[in-house]
Formats: C-alpha cells, sequence, structure tokens
C-alpha cells in the first residue's frame, strides 16, 4: 500500500513537505519553510540558530514533524530535495538530522544546503548527490529517481518514487521551457517512458492552476530584458532586481549588459550565495560574474565608481520584494553613501510575491523611488510554474491514475482539479484534494 501524507504546501505555498510511506518504508519530499513566517520570525534577530527548531515549528516557520518523527522514524529511509529554493530546503538543517537517512537531491541543491548549514555552524549532512537521469535504490520497496524539469532555479528535477504499485511523481515546482537559456528542457522522453511504466499517482504543482494559458520561456524574458536595457536612456545607471536563485535569469542580464557596453556590478547576500553555488557547480563560468559586494564599505565604494560614470554600469541586485534590509531598501532609506535620482533607472525582473507583508514593502519602495524620480520598469519577467494550459499538457503525457494537487491553497488546488476533470478525472475517485495534516492511501 502507498500512503501519501501532507505535512506542509498544500493549505498555502511555502513549508513544502510529503511523506511517502510504501509498504512501510518511507522517503520524504522537499523540507521547505514559510518564507513569510521566516521573515517575521527573523525580525530584528540578525541570526537563527540550531536552537531555535523548536520555536521554528511552534511558529509554524517549519514542518511539524515531531509525532511523525516519534513514531516512524526508523523507518524513514530517504529525504528526497527536488530544488534549492527555500520554501523546499530551508527546513533541512533543523529537522533532516535525526532521521539518520541519506538527503537526496542535485549537485546545486546540495551546494545550497551545504551553504546554508555553514551558516548555521553545522556539520555536512549526509547528502547523496544525484544527477538527474540516474536512480537510487533505497530500500526493496523503494528507488528514487530524479527526472531533469524546467523551473527558475539551476538543477531542478521532478521526483519518481518507483515502487511495486507504480511511480509517485511528486513535482514541486516546474514549468515546460523548450527554450531555457541556461540547462536543458525538461526531460520529455524519460516522462512519457514514466508513463508508459504506469504513473499511480502524480503530487502537482498548482501555483498557477489559475492562469490561463501557456507560461512563457525564459528566452522570451531575455529578449524583454535586451529591450528594455536598450531603451532605457545611456546616461542613465541602470539597478536590476531579480529572484537570487535565477541563475539563468542573473546570466542573461550580465551577457546582455556587456553586449550593450555595460559593465556589472553585484551586491546582496543571497546573490553571494546561490552565485557561488553556481560557479561551483560548473553551471556558469566564474569569470562570467564579477564578486558579489557584501560588505558595506566595499558598496560604497564601487557605488561611488559608478555614480561617477553615469551610463557605463548595471547593478545587479537584491530587494525586488522591497524586503527590509536587502540591498534596494538600504539604497532608497540613505544606508548607502549613494543619492538616488532621475539619472539612475530600476528594473524590476520579477513579480511581487502576493503576500500583505510583500505588498507593503513593495508599494513603500516604490514610493520612495518615485520621490527621487527614478525611471522604473516593473515585472520584466515571466513566472516559474506552468500555467493551466501546461498543466493539461503534462498531465496528457503522464496519464497518473491520479491526480494530488499541492503547493497552493484552496484555490489554487481547486484550479488543478477542475483542469482534471476537463481531462475526465473525478474528484475522491481520481483526483483527491490533500490538506496539511491530511493522509491518503492508494493500492
Ligand atoms: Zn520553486
Amino acid at each position: 500500500m502507498i500512503k501519501i501524507r501532507a505535512f506542509g504546501g498544500y493549505n498555502k505555498i511555502g513549508k513544502s513537505m510529503t511523506a511517502i510511506d510504501v509498504d512501510g518504508d518511507i522517503v520524504i519530499t522537499d523540507m521547505g519553510a514559510d518564507i513569510e513566517k521566516l521573515v517575521n520570525f527573523e525580525g530584528d534577530k540578525n541570526y537563527i540558530s540550531i536552537n531555535d527548531t523548536a520555536a521554528l515549528i511552534e511558529n509554524a516557520v517549519i514542518p511539524d514533524d515531531r509525532d511523525f518523527f516519534e513514531k516512524e522514524e526508523g523507518r524513514v529511509k530517504a529525504i528526497v530535495l527536488t530544488h534549492g529554493h527555500l520554501d523546499h530546503v530551508w527546513a533541512v538543517p533543523f529537522l533532516s538530522q535525526k532521521y539518520k537517512c541519506p538527503i537526496i537531491a542535485t549537485p546545486f541543491t546540495i551546494k545550497v544546503l551545504e551553504h546554508l548549514m555553514r551558516n548555521l555552524k553545522l556539520r555536512p549532512a549526509r547528502f547523496l548527490s544525484l544527477n538527474t537521469g540516474t536512480k537510487y535504490r533505497v530500500s526493496d520497496n523503494v528507488t528514487v529517481e530524479l527526472v531533469n524539469i524546467t523551473h527558475s532555479i539551476p538543477n531542478s528535477a521532478v521526483a519518481a518514487i518507483h515502487t511495486k504499485y507504480g511511480v509517485v511523481l511528486y513535482t514541486n515546482d516546474w514549468k515546460l521551457d523548450d527554450n531555457p537559456t541556461l540547462g536543458r528542457k525538461p526531460d520529455y522522453e524519460r516522462l512519457t517512458q514514466l508513463s508508459k511504466d504506469g504513473i499511480k499517482t502524480i503530487i502537482l504543482d498548482s501555483t498557477n492552476s489559475d492562469q490561463e494559458g501557456y507560461t512563457f520561456s525564459e528566452s522570451v524574458v531575455r529578449t524583454m530584458l535586451e529591450d528594455v536595457i536598450k531603451r532605457t536612456l545611456s546616461n542613465k545607471t541602470i539597478f536590476i532586481s531579480t529572484f537570487s536563485s535565477h541563475i539563468a535569469r542573473i546570466k542573461n542580464i550580465v551577457e546582455i549588459s556587456r553586449k550593450l557596453n555595460r559593465n556589472v556590478m553585484v551586491f546582496g547576500r543571497s546573490m553571494d550565495m546561490y552565485i557561488k553555488a553556481a560557479v561551483n557547480n560548473n553551471i556558469i563560468d566564474k569569470n562570467l560574474i564579477p564578486e558579489v559586494a557584501t560588505r558595506r564599505e566595499q558598496v560604497n565604494g564601487l557605488l561611488k565608481y559608478a555614480k561617477d560614470r553615469p551610463g557605463k554600469y548595471v547593478i545587479l541586485c537584491t530587494g525586488h520584494q522591497g524586503e527590509r534590509g536587502a540591498f534596494l531598501d538600504k539604497l532608497v532609506t540613505g544606508q548607502y553613501a549613494y543619492k538616488l535620482s532621475s539619472e539612475d533607472a530600476v528594473i524590476f525582473s520579477s513579480r511581487t510575491i502576493p503576500t500583505p507583508l510583500n505588498i507593503a514593502n513593495r508599494s513603500m519602495l516604490q514610493s520612495a523611488l518615485e520621490s527621487y524620480n527614478v525611471n522604473i520598469a516593473d515585472n520584466v519577467h515571466v513566472s516559474g510554474h506552468a500555467s493551466r494550459n501546461d498543466i493539461k499538457t503534462f498531465l496528457k503525457m503522464l496519464k497518473p491514475e491520479h491526480i494530488i494537487p499541492s503547493h497552493g491553497g484552496m484555490e489554487k488546488l481547486s484550479g488543478t482539479i477542475d483542469i482534471g476533470k476537463e481531462l475526465g478525472y473525478e474528484l475522491n475517485k481520481s483526483s483527491h484534494m490533500l490538506l496539511d495534516g491530511q493522509e491518503i492511501s492508494f493500492n
């Protein structure tokens, strides 16, 4: 029997964690944080330590696995991680060690985790690096395979949990990008083969199940970025803020800037972490991106240099959600020795993630930039998640027996249930609404 238990990531986006029990052998997929709650928890604290684990659970920042651990400890055979976004991996240093089992992930995801663990002064965990396209036999009942997929961070995978009942395909998060600007397109051949072998159930990313049509390729954003940089007046200094984990986007911004005769500076701690992980895995050339400046004096020095050379620099930085303490927040609140003016442009290569905190922060950032008469371009971005038509394409290709929507909230999960209905899936028979804390079984 297969039992699937939802710990997090079903009631809302964030804190992803699922346990898949196959005849008594358990595989955990993902161990993430609720990013909004994490930001609140951090508050004025400048350091979170492993001693905060209980408080992190009690504040619902990370999944609550305490009862589960007491009961099932010895049966957990592996923890499998799909990609390096913090809503999928941030809880690993806090929760994983006690299970005494391998933590399986692609090399880039492991590099991100090693960095997180170093920051927490923890010894490296029992990581098992698994490239996409390869399998690892976890126990007599379970073999894990990672299959290459596109998302918005390098080395993303869907996890195929092979069992004698068929495959459980865990797909958080993905989009179908046939023209990725970094890495390979989805492994359609392998996914089709899995479909032929028989997919018992799919756990399906529903983030954009309410978006009609298709999610565009990252190559479209590359064109948009080139267009907007070209059209920004040549005497302006351009600040571009994007997701630090979006290495493809970062690479494109650097390449386009150089092509348009601008040098690049990179600021922000999270940029530093993800860029180092990418360089250390040979995902990008170490000579492509300049060293990330994180210390205040260093940043001030570089900003002055750029100010004295108008039109010559693109400054890649953190802070597109208006988050406190990120580069753009510090810039507009005068924490750096740089006075913004109409000679500056800010490009948001992002969209505001619609949480109340982000919306408020982003709106304050916008007002501050406007008060300096900065030229603003917003939403030069496409999503890393599949839209409705992509979800349909995926389901038609994979033909799973059952669908379990995830990565959403009721509205998003219902969106996927509706898509399933169009394809002949029936609620409570072949499509199932699973919420955090609930469990479902298949024979
Ligand atoms: Zn993700």
